[in-house]
């Protein structure tokens, strides 16, 4: 088979969408497969459906329309707010989309009219990661902005922690949001369908609280895909951490000082790293790169260190392992490695079971 070459074992990202389904579903809360980080694949999009997700989001309309073509049949999100040039688009492709721009909402509007469709809303609010959202003293204010528009539906509201700053969502950060929720519902007279609590990040508090309060929806891609909790990037129990592996060939194994020699400057990707002090090192050179994988975030075999990498060279230090010329090499990727191989064309993508 080619190399490099990213594997997805559907059946584990299957398996890794029911458990986390069944362990959410008696809390009331109901899982959006998150598809991003595989670009939309509609194989992953059914394994996860199979697993048990209620709908699809993707923060990228190219991967929804991808959905949309293949006929994968399920709700779709947009969860990165629409660009105000694509709300045509959005309509057309998403069921719902994210938001917390009143003009954006605008455009929405008049395009599902111009469409004759209906389309759903969730308002992000802001409870402290520092991206998305309004404030929580705004909410109530474009709620009632969205409610006077026809062609919008306000479906809900959603939170999104983590991502940007590093903030955990808690228990207080839900609460917040559990209490918005009913303020909004107060104040428009309306029942909101959707309480969007957040990410993968927010699994570690979805699991163990005992209030879930009105949170009925969390939004997952890493925790399906990787297995991970992207708080402290542990394997989360139960959940196969090898859904997603990359296979890479070696194209040299030499056997170099441990230490470069000349005028050290700048590597192509600035300072380079620290090399060890010692005797000499086995080095294998894998036809990969930064281009493909992020090599802070991929995990080499056993008995090998990544000692560093450039565009299209990963080099390792394969001591001992009998690593040779032309072996393929099986890598562990973090959700950054994951994303670049997901969209470097240089990396074959095979899916099976
Ligand atoms: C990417 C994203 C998610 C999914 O995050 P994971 O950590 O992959 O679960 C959920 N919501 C929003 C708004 C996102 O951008």
């Amino acid at each position: 088979m080619s190399a490099p070459r990213l594997t997805l074992d559907l059946r584990r990202i299957e398996e890794n969408a029911r458990t986390l389904v069944q362990r959410l579903a008696p809390r009331g809360i109901r899982v959006v497969g998150v598809t991003k980080a595989a670009l939309g694949a509609p194989a992953v999009a059914r394994a996860m459906l199979a697993g048990g997700v209620t709908g699809l989001g993707d923060a990228r309309l190219e991967n929804l329309a991808r959905l949309h073509a293949a006929g994968v049949e399920a709700p779709r999100t947009l969860i990165r707010a629409p660009m105000l040039s694509q709300v045509d688009a959005v309509v057309a492709v998403a069921d719902r989309s994210l938001n917390s721009e009143a003009a954006v909402l605008d455009a929405l509007a008049a395009a599902a009219v111009e469409q004759g469709r209906t389309h759903e809303v969730v308002l992000m609010v802001e409870l402290g990661d520092l991206r998305e959202g309004v404030a929580a003293g705004d909410l109530v204010g474009l709620a009632r902005h969205v409610r006077a528009r026809t062609g919008l539906v306000l479906a809900g509201i959603g939170t999104n922690l983590a991502c940007q700053s590093g903030v955990v969502p808690d228990q207080a950060k839900m609460d917040e949001l559990s209490a918005l929720a009913a303020d909004v519902e107060a104040a428009c007279d309306v029942s909101l369908a959707v309480v969007s609590g957040g990410n993968s990040a927010n699994l570690d508090w979805a699991l163990r609280t005992e209030h879930v309060g009105r949170v009925d929806e969390l939004r997952l891609g890493e925790a399906i895909l990787l297995g991970t909790d992207p708080l402290h990037r542990r394997p989360i129990d139960g959940l196969h951490p090898d859904a997603v592996a990359l296979v890479a060939e070696v194209i040299e194994v030499q056997v170099k000082p441990a230490q470069p020699w000349g005028h050290l400057a700048q590597s192509a990707f600035g300072p380079p790293g620290p090399r060890r002090d010692g005797p000499a090192v086995r080095q294998a050179i894998v036809a990969v790169g930064r281009q493909d994988i992020d090599p802070d975030d991929t995990t080499p075999p056993e008995g090998t260190t990544i000692l560093g990498a450039s565009s299209d060279h990963l080099v390792l230090d394969v001591g001992d392992t009998g690593v040779v010329v032309g072996d393929h090499l099986s890598f562990a990727l973090g959700y950054s490695a994951l994303v670049r191989a997901m969209t470097s064309p240089f990396v074959s993508k095979v899916m099976g079971r």
